[in-house]
């Protein structure tokens, strides 16, 4: 079956009482068990069964299973947060002593968890350009954990070249950890691509609505560790669980997610063309663009330069994330207030259109030298693309930019 298919059928973990057609939300914290060897079964792990919500929940585990049946994972695991199923999927391999390798290019929450709160546990982060294969190589070495990156950074837009990156990591015995949030895993394939481990957080594309928090952790048993550490040590001792009722969420956005993503993706691309197809007329007849928009960058783009790698390995949809970047922060600000219709908003890919200035919110507490290391430019607005009518949203775009104009 197609991945539209299976994420609307994938079958209940047992037949409901009441043959329910959407998951029942287990609101139990705990289960009764028929006789003291079953209990023990399970509390062993002997039999696959829940005992107590913090560790297994049957309405998170239809939600589990489905992200199984669409990736073909060995196990799935969910999380209350994107930020809770990084910092499990790193704690399978992060000990003293060991470091990180990875990009300078992170989510602000994820460099913040290496670089502050690691640090503290005496697990060293090495951020570097991925882009050059050479310096990936050199900075793996015995104590390396693992690689970890993000596919398409946010707000850099920079593409890693997941094949290649794999070869390496594999040539050197470690597992390469990809944080998957902006192309959802309905359209393509990290296992594919050799992948070791996907987080995604499924807060962004997967609950749409901007309903729930909320992560997942997508092992590929390529290191069973992983599997070994979260279910038998790290659910039960770090306790961030998915909630049932997050799981329930979830799970009705996950049945639209393929539709839903197709409709958003088709919007960004015609988003960033009109926007493009306006910045090249106005510096062709030498004026002010509408919008004082400067540059438009989308991977989809033919003139980005990854988007080559993109089509490759994302195939014909690139995402709903764009940025653009206008003249200082200023007119970052002055743009964002005069939006009437997209959001002033974090998060991404809910249904609406969000527009966020990241430099001063998600990457507002770094320095500006650790700003510019990380290459997050004070010009930059990021755009969530949602499902309204792409006329409106460009319209709400022009708009904001003209009035910027005239100020
Ligand atoms: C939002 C986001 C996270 C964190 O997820 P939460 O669900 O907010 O904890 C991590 N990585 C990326 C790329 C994100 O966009």
């Amino acid at each position: 079956m197609k991945k539209a298919t299976i994420a609307i059928n994938t079958k209940l973990p047992r037949q409901d009482a009441y043959g329910a057609i959407a998951m029942p939300v287990y609101h139990t914290a705990a289960y009764e068990f028929e006789t003291a060897k079953d209990m023990a079964d399970a509390f062993c792990g002997r039999v696959l069964a829940p005992d107590y919500s913090r560790v297994m929940n049957p309405t998170v585990m239809h939600l589990e299973d489905t992200v199984k049946a669409l990736t073909g994972a060995s196990n799935v695991f969910a999380f209350c947060s994107g930020m809770a199923a990084i910092t499990n999927a790193l704690l399978v391999f992060a000990e003293q002593g060991k470091n990180i390798v990875t990009s300078h290019h992170l989510f602000g929450n994820t460099v913040a968890l290496m670089n502050r709160t690691f640090t503290r546990f005496g697990v060293e982060t090495r951020q570097i350009d991925l882009l050059d294969l050479d310096a990936v190589r050199d900075a793996i070495d015995e104590h390396t954990a693992c690689l970890y990156l993000e596919i398409v950074t946010n707000p850099q837009l920079e593409v890693a070249d997941l094949s290649a990156l794999a070869d390496i990591a594999h040539e050197k015995g470690i597992p390469l950890i990809a944080d998957t949030t902006v192309i959802p895993f309905t359209h393509f394939s990290a296992k594919q691509l050799g992948v070791d481990i996907e987080v995604v957080s499924s807060t962004k594309y997967i609950s749409g609505g901007a309903t729930s928090l909320g992560g997942l952790v997508i092992d590929y048993g390529t290191f069973p560790v992983v599997n070994q550490r979260i279910r038998f040590e790290l659910l039960f001792n770090v306790g961030c669980y998915m909630s049932p009722h997050a799981a329930y969420m979830q799970s009705l956005g996950l049945e639209t997610l393929d539709a839903r993503y197709r409709v958003q993706a088709q919007n960004a691309l015609t988003l960033a063309k009109r926007l493009k197809e306006e910045v090249v007329n106005a510096q062709n007849e030498n004026r002010p663009a509408r919008g004082l928009v400067k540059q438009v960058n989308y991977i989809g783009l033919e003139d980005n330069p990854f988007h080559e790698l993109a089509v490759k390995q994302f195939g014909e949809t690139a995402g709903a994330m764009l940025t653009i970047d206008l003249a200082d922060r200023k007119a970052c600000f002055s743009f964002i207030d005069h939006l009437q219709l997209i959001r002033r908003a974090t998060n991404l890919f809910d249904n609406k259109s969000l527009a966020i200035h990241p430099y001063s919110t998600i990457f507002g507490n770094f320095t500006d030298e650790e700003k510019q290391a990380m290459d997050v430019r004070p010009t930059t607005i990021r755009i969530s693309v949602g499902l309204e009518d792409v006329d409106d949203i460009f319209e709400d775009i022009a708009q904001a930019a003209i009035h910027e104009s005239k100020n």
